[in-house]
């Protein structure tokens, strides 16, 4: 379980806590663990597995109600979320007995907490700018402890959440919509970003006005346009656009798996915004270097938070990236629907950059290309068409080819390929969860066709994405006992 990340302020791609598990179960075994559930997790901890130390066997009700209580106690200081604990038949006989019902065992039981509640001032909305350009709205709360962790930000998903619609027009809280200055109602969930989940007209301000989206959009100031059936609004600046520039260099260098070394976000912006050594495109990354050393006098060693030592290895770890896989690539260069399956799809299909840019330059509805390219299993015309506006757009080609000259791209064989990492997005919680407040949990299951390709299109912006999982929620660990 991820640790929790109750800030949303940072930067959601260097935030990706190693995935960690309690085993509470076990599949086919060719030798039973043990006969009971308590001496069965402590076979799988003797074995090496992690268990929840909180487990214990209880008898009767009195002393199981007294360990719920006690670890709703200790709920706040977890270091992971939960969100109620778990009774089970310790005698594996009797469970097997007990036996299932359509798909809940008669043998275990969940006794939930009360949720985590607290009435606090909506400050202020500010707006988020993804690396797509969707806009995504923040609320800026007055600080409030809920569930023991001090919340001073929430996500509020989109304009229509804002407004009191759910995702089908339907209304939710009641239909009552959130402005700035209301007293609202703030809750966390499994999630690590808050959420509001009531407002209290009673106490709004008189002075209270409908919240209207910024358009056009902050930061660059290009229209922001939402599509039909698109519950996001999103900035049309593309490369003009700082915001979206600076997230896109995140998504480069996170896609590259700089992992040591690798520039931090708030390193990002500052060679974003730098005067001496600026890097407003991922090809600038590979010129850093270079460029460094022609400008003795004001060399990156010499200035505050560097070093020799520290110079050294961030050239070094960027030396080693300018040889990539195709796969890697195509994800790296964060067109949107173009996640990290698919990109795998694509490098699979076209093997080399020559073969695939070729295709790209030429995929318009109708040519030979785009058949081939919308044929492909798991690519549809959302993002074939998104990959095809992005080479045929000048400044993002010429984004790409600045790219390409850096580089050597691996081939990739359809037959060595192993398959696009899931492991990645099934870890975080949201965690991988958002901007932070735009950070959702990542998830991901199953692999074709159309479930894919929605997949994707969540995954092509994180922001955004994390917006539309907001309320869906995520399922979070019991202690299991
Ligand atoms: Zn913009």
């Amino acid at each position: 379980m991820p640790p929790p990340d109750p800030a949303p302020t940072g930067c959601e791609y260097h935030r990706r806590p190693p995935l960690r598990f309690f085993a509470y179960s076990w599949g086919q075994l060719s030798a039973p663990l043990a006969t009971t559930q308590f001496a069965a997790i402590s076979h799988l901890n003797a074995l090496g597995f992690q268990t929840n130390p909180l487990t214990v066997r209880c008898d009767g009700p009195q002393e199981m109600l007294a360990h719920y209580r006690a670890i709703e106690a200790q709920r706040a200081t977890l270091g992971y979320d939960i969100d109620g604990v778990v009774y089970k038949v310790d005698d594996l006989a009797l469970q097997a007995r007990l036996g299932f019902r359509s798909s809940t065992p008669r043998w275990a039981i969940a006794h939930k907490f009360p949720a985590q509640l607290a009435w606090t001032r909506l400050e202020a909305i500010d707006i988020q700018v993804g690396r797509t350009g969707a806009l995504s709205p923040v609320a800026r709360l007055s600080p409030v402890t809920v569930g023991g962790v001090v919340v001073s930000n929430a996500t509020l998903h989109n304009e229509d959440y804002i407004a009191g619609r759910g995702a089908k027009g339907n209304p939710i809280r009641g239909g009552k919509d959130i402005r700035i200055g209301d007293w609202v109602q703030v809750y966390r969930a499994g999630d690590v970003i808050p959420k509001v989940a009531d407002v209290d007209l009673s106490k709004r301000p008189a002075s209270a006005e409908p919240y209207r989206f910024p358009r056009p959009a902050p930061e660059c100031a290009s229209p922001a346009h939402r599509e039909e059936g698109d519950a996001i609004r999103r900035c049309t600046g593309g490369l003009i656009c700082p915001a979206q520039a600076v997230e896109r260099l995140k998504h480069f260098v996170s896609a590259q798996r700089l992992r040591h070394r690798r520039p931090g976000c708030k390193q990002i912006e500052l060679f974003f915004h730098d005067s001496d050594l600026p890097v407003k495109t991922p090809a600038d990354i590979f010129t850093l270097a270079a460029r460094d050393a022609a400008n003795p006098l004001r060399q990156l060693k010499n200035r505050d938070g560097f070093g020799d030592t520290s110079v050294t290895k961030l050239f070094a770890a960027i030396e080693a990236k300018r040889q990539i896989p195709l796969d890697r690539l195509i994800f790296a260069l964060g067109i949107r629907h173009a996640g990290e399956a698919a990109a795998g799809l694509l490098a699979r299909h076209y093997g080399t950059w020559t073969a695939f840019e070729s295709a790209m330059t030429n995929a318009e509805p109708g040519t030979p290309e785009w058949q081939e390219l919308t044929a492909i299993d798991g690519v549809g015309d959302i993002l074939a068409t998104s990959l095809a506006q992005a080479f045929a757009n000048p400044a993002e080609r010429a984004a790409i080819d600045a790219l390409i000259t850096h580089l050597t791209v691996e081939p990739v064989a359809a037959a060595t390929l192993t398959a696009p990492s899931r492991a990645r997005r099934s870890s975080s919680p949201a965690p991988e969860k958002m901007t932070r407040a735009g950070q959702g949990p990542r998830r991901g299951h199953g692999r074709q066709g159309r479930r894919q390709r929605q997949r994707e299109n969540r995954s092509s912006d994180r922001r955004s994405r994390c917006g539309f999982q907001g309320e869906r929620g995520r399922k979070t660990g019991h202690p299991h006992h």
